[in-house]
């Protein structure tokens, strides 16, 4: 029996765990991915305090390795259920069952899909999520990037480097990025915004040709040729493993402690409904957690 299981091992789950071993907890990070947290994939994180800029890769590496130094335990696992039997908690894994008094879910976000037609067909064949990982096949290609926000501002700026021309196209006339990225795409000669416009479609044979876009205030439907499409229309959580109240698209529904509406489960970071899902906000949520579960766990021990 474990103190403290905390389930995936980004940002918000490392400083748990660091948090926890620090306060004496007897801690497991389970983690599915070899390289844990969509950080990894982040080409340049420059908003993390301490490193004016570092790769997501690089950084997720010095949490890990903190981590490993304050004695944290990390095993590899994927987290099927967590079952709440009152005091104890049982956590049902590909490799195994354990228990622990007190979880903290920490397991993070993926990209959210657009759900238009082509969009599964095409994927690895032209349609992405990530424009650190797949950009590089694009050199010198014309290439179309989907969303507003700072997924989208950041991985077109990358694609621009990459890519002969890069085009946002945005839903609305304005973007929801910081202004620092917005100045820095608005200058780069070779992004282009198409304002107002939607994805309805993504055509072609073997690999993406072509899309088709719909003007959002005119209902004009457009053909356009490109070679990719890369797609940040937000995320959604992985928290379909933990039966806690939850809200939109599944985040976990927490109280300013991290606790969840089952007493003994916590939530910490992307997979946690917040107004902001940053590295700094993550591994803050994830010390918070790692503290109320301290109390928790405490509260437990002693009243039995
Ligand atoms: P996001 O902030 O939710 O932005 C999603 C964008 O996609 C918005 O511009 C939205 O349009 C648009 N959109 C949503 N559904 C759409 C649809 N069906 N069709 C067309 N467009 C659609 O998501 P994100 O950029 O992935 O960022 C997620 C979180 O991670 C945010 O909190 C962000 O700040 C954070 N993040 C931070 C950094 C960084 O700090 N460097 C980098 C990346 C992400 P509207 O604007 O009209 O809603």
């Amino acid at each position: 029996m474990y103190d403290l299981v905390i389930i995936g091992g980004g940002p918000a789950g490392m400083t748990a765990g660091i948090y926890a071993v620090r306060y004496g907890l007897d801690t497991l990070v389970l983690e599915k991915n070899v390289v844990p947290g969509q950080i990894a994939t982040a080409d340049r994180v420059e908003n993390y305090p301490g490193f004016s800029s570092i790769s997501g890769m690089e950084l997720m590496n010095k949490f890990r390795e903190h981590a490993e130094h304050a004695g944290v335990s990390i095993r590899n696992a994927d987290v099927k259920t967590v079952k709440d039997e009152g005091d104890k908690k049982v956590i049902i894994t590909d490799d195994g069952d354990l228990e622990a008094l007190a979880v903290i879910v920490a397991t993070g976000a993926n990209p959210r899909r657009l759900g238009v037609p082509g969009e599964d067909e095409f994927l690895t064949k032209g349609v992405s999520y990530c424009a650190t990982c797949d950009g590089p096949f694009y050199s010198g290609l014309n290439v179309i990037v989907v969303g507003g926000g700072e997924s989208a501002v950041t991985d077109a700026l990358i694609l621009s480097d990459i890519a002969e021309k890069v085009y946002v196209v945005h839903r609305r006339d304005e973007l929801r990025a910081c202004s620092l990225l917005q100045k820095r795409a608005f200058d780069k000669e070779n992004i282009t915004f198409i304002w107002d416009t939607v994805v309805q479609e993504i055509q072609g044979e073997e690999l993406v040709e072509r899309v088709v876009l719909r003007n959002t205030k005119t209902d004009e439907l457009t053909e356009m040729e490109i070679d990719g499409i890369f797609i940040y229309v937000g995320i959604n959580p992985n928290t379909s493993m933990v039966d806690v109240e939850k809200k939109g698209a599944g985040f976990i529904v927490t109280d300013e402690k991290m606790e969840c509406s089952v007493p003994g489960i916590f939530a910490a970071g992307d997979c946690r409904r917040t107004s902001m899902w940053q590295v700094v906000t993550a591994v803050s949520d994830g010390a918070v957690a790692a503290i109320s579960a301290h109390e928790y766990i405490t509260s437990v021990k002693y009243d039995n």
